[in-house]
């Protein structure tokens, strides 16, 4: 294809005046003269400014479950917000909603509403204080909870910087983050049961919660050890530790009860986002009621867009979607094909592959075989992996640019698109130089 960029570049160059580094979040700016600029998105695909086509597997971050522009979530929310956008009270929607995170996601038996992953980690965090009366929280290196200050540690720091395994130390992502806030966090390899287990002899009563994501959803979607989350279960009932579950990425997408449904796993609180509107600005969190239920009394949350029509009538539709049609299954068997397909292109071509993660949210590592923490990915193939999907997005396949984010799927992939997607990656295997 041999993509034109006049329109992104002359759009960057007006945005480098307005927004700091011409983008609303850090994660898009990709670099100078290189940053596409999006026109519209529906389905599978996306159009940048310059009228490039592309098959999307970025899915706006995760999500995207259904497609882009899906058009029975977007009905609904417009009928929805033709009767109301925001009232500060609570509607029978919301209910309906609380009702279908209940009956989907194992550990839930009461939830709150929120907008963002972010503001759900951090309402989260602050309810696993308030219970436990401690303050203490450890979280796992490479491991993203959002830009709340308080887990915004180790998190994609080279990893030199981070110390010796046995001993780590924890890394502020950002100026700006109060120092006093290291005395708070812990940050340890994943997968780790050794370290784990030595840090909470020694401190184990002082943790209020561990937070991690059930896998590496913001680090090459590396899987859990077997046992790794079983033991953090394990010790949290046996130290009264809250057991964050950050379910952000992988809710009501590796299966409709998320990561928890797919490893029989049952946090005390897990976080949601993402796949649970299709797009729209929606999150939750929630867990056990004697946990959940402190809220309101002497536990403050709140938020003005907490039950956004948009947000709230989106949801209701993706996840009666999700819950009532073979919508994910559908998923699994496009993203398995995918999977298996690129795992035989490297195979073929003698490049040593590592899959990881799942069919609706997966990556892969090239080189170092055993890559089971933040650590060990930083020892792959990472600038080889970049040259590849800078050559798939000329070619109209879109992957994330950062090594980091998973490929994901939705609903709307079709075949043909996990067989031209193939196509595009034979390309590369051929002609980029490892
Ligand atoms: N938790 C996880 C696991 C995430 O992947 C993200 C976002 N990538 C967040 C929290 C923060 O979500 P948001 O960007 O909606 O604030």
């Amino acid at each position: 294809m041999n993509n034109s960029r006049i329109k992104s570049t002359d759009l960057q160059a007006r945005a480098y005046n307005l927004l700091p580094l011409g983008v609303n979040s850090n994660f898009r700016y990709w670099g100078d003269k290189i940053t596409p600029y999006v026109d519209k998105a529906k389905g599978a695909y996306l159009w940048d400014v310059d009228g490039n086509r592309y098959i999307d597997y970025r899915m706006a971050f995760g999500p995207i479950i259904l497609g882009h522009a899906f058009d029975e979530v977007n009905l609904k929310v417009h009928e929805e917000i033709d009767r109301a956008v925001l009232c500060a009270m609570t509607s029978e929607l919301e209910l309906e909603l609380a009702e279908l995170i209940i009956e989907m996601c194992p550990c839930v038996e009461m939830v709150r509403l929120a907008c963002s992953g972010t503001e759900a980690t951090m309402h989260a965090l602050r309810v696993a204080r308030a219970f436990t009366g401690r303050e203490k929280i450890i979280k796992f290196e490479g491991m993203y909870h959002g830009f709340q200050d308080y887990t915004l540690f180790s998190t994609y720091s080279p990893v030199e910087a981070y110390g010796n395994i046995n001993s780590p130390v924890p890394i502020a992502s950002s100026s700006g983050i109060p120092k006093s806030l290291n005395e708070l966090i812990t940050t340890l390899p994943f997968n780790n049961l050794e370290i784990l287990d030595k840090v909470l002899r020694r401190s184990g009563y002082d943790i209020a919660a561990i937070i991690a994501e059930p896998c590496f959803g913001n680090c090459a979607a590396i899987e859990p050890l077997p046992g790794f989350l079983e033991f953090i279960r394990e010790k949290c009932t046996e130290y009264g530790i809250v057991f964050i579950l950050d379910e952000v990425k992988t809710g009501f997408r590796i299966a409709r009860g998320g990561a928890q449904e797919y490893y029989h796993l049952m946090p005390d609180i897990a976080t949601y986002a993402k796949a649970m509107g299709n797009g729209f600005p929606i999150a939750a969190f929630g867990g056990r009621k004697n946990i959940m239920s402190i809220i309101g009394h002497g536990v403050a949350q709140g938020g003005t867009y907490n039950n956004n029509k948009p947000g709230v009538a989106a949801a209701v539709s993706t996840l009666k979607l999700i819950n009532e049609k073979p919508i994910l299954e559908s998923i699994q068997y496009r993203g398995n094909n995918l999977m298996r397909g690129l795992a035989n292109l490297f195979t073929e071509a003698n490049i040593p592959v590592t899959m990881h993660g799942y069919p609706a949210m997966f990556s892969f590592t090239i080189g170092n075989e055993k890559v089971t923490d933040q650590r060990d990915w930083q020892g792959t193939e990472r600038d080889y992996y970049l040259r590849l999907v800078e050559y798939t997005i000329e070619n109209g396949v879109m992957p994330d640019h950062d090594p980091r984010e998973p490929w994901f799927l939705c609903f709307s992939h079709s075949d043909a698109d996990v067989d031209e997607t193939l196509n595009v990656m034979a390309d590369a295997v051929k002609r980029v130089k490892r």
